[in-house]
């Protein structure tokens, strides 16, 4: 693997049976590194920028495929058809390693192709350094920091695409607004610290217990929301029971002793038409959740049941 900083370097290359050839002139460098700055500049979408970058250096070295892997191991992105041979560059800036690209094909790189590609990774390597800082910003914009769930701000637009799902499809779409009881008395008994460890160990909870499809989210400082795909009524009150249960029966424990914490839950279910607006629809769970406070908390209620007793 050859190391591939701003100061581009070319190793020897093992094996290297083809005739080499020639080298880019300082005239075509030139208008190459133009050409692909300003290509590499249309995106801040990493993938984008691969594939563009994959795309303009095809007319200087025949490359089958390429792979990037992103330096903490989170991702790995490929563009074209992985082959039997490669090349391997760690890219690093100086603020640091940015990841691993690996160029393939089914006949071997020669020398003169190695020093061509480095200088086209020299051109790479800023405009994929802020991709992926942008890309990171973004994400990190929508997770909850203490517990690394989904937040406000990705919950409006995870529930607005489930909902249009729904009624596109015509399929049933729950909601699950939990909130913890009592959680002012953990801050004033145990500190804000311990309140913090709290709301990390309930939302570890309700993830083991919901299943992979279902997304959950941190709304505000003690409320979760779950939003659960192809879920009817009776399917959303199993799982609110069983996340109630569970929390209700696992006691955080704090300095050897155990504290027993407990939800109170409101659910909400679309059931593909007609047209709800999802204001209306989070309303609807979050006026069954005042009901359950209302009924002694540690209880699920569905807003269903509050219609019915209406109508
Ligand atoms: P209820 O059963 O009616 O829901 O009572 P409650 O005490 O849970 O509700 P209340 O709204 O009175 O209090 C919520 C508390 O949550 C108050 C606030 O200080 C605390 N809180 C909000 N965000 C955080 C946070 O990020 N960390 C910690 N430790 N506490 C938080
Ligand atoms: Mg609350
Ligand atoms: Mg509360």
């Amino acid at each position: 693997m050859r190391d591939m900083t701003l100061v581009t370097n070319s190793h020897q290359v093992n094996g290297a049976a083809n005739i080499p050839l020639i080298p880019l002139t300082p005239e075509q460098e030139l208008s190459t590194r133009v050409r692909l700055s300003q290509a590499l500049q249309m995106s801040l979408d990493t993938g984008e920028i691969l594939n563009l970058f994959y795309k303009h250096i095809q007319s200087l070295v025949n490359v089958s495929g390429l792979v990037f892997k992103f330096s903490d191991g989170s991702n790995v992105l490929k563009v074209g058809r992985e082959c039997l041979h490669h090349c391997d560059y760690r890219l690093t800036t100086d603020e640091g390693y940015l990841g691993e690209i690996i160029f393939s094909r089914s006949k071997r790189f020669v020398e003169a192709e190695l020093i061509t590609l480095e200088f086209l990774l020299s051109s790479l390597i800023y405009p994929l350094r802020n991709s992926i800082r942008y890309q990171t910003a973004m994400r990190l914009a929508l997770l909850d920091p203490l517990t690394m769930l989904g937040n406000r701000a990705a919950l409006d637009t995870a529930l607005r695409r489930e909902l249009q799902m729904a009624e596109r499809h015509k399929t049933p779409l729950s909601l699950l607004i939990i909130d913890v009881d009592f959680f002012k008395k953990i801050n004033d008994e145990y500190g804000h610290n311990r309140g913090d460890m709290v709301l990390r160990e309930i939302a570890k909870t309700i993830q083991s217990v919901c299943r992979g499809s279902d997304i959950t989210f941190r709304y505000g400082g003690e409320e979760f929301v779950v939003v659960l795909g192809k879920t009817d009524s009776e399917g959303a009150k199993i799982i609110a029971e069983r996340i109630r249960q569970q929390i209700a029966e696992t006691p955080i424990s704090h300095n050897g002793k155990m504290l027993n914490m407990t939800i109170s839950v409101g659910i909400a279910t679309y059931q593909g038409s007609p047209k709800e607006h999802v204001n209306e629809f989070f309303e609807r769970a979050d006026n069954a959740l005042y009901l359950a406070k209302k009924s002694g908390r540690n209880c699920v209620v569905s807003a269903d049941a509050i219609t019915a007793v209406n109508s």
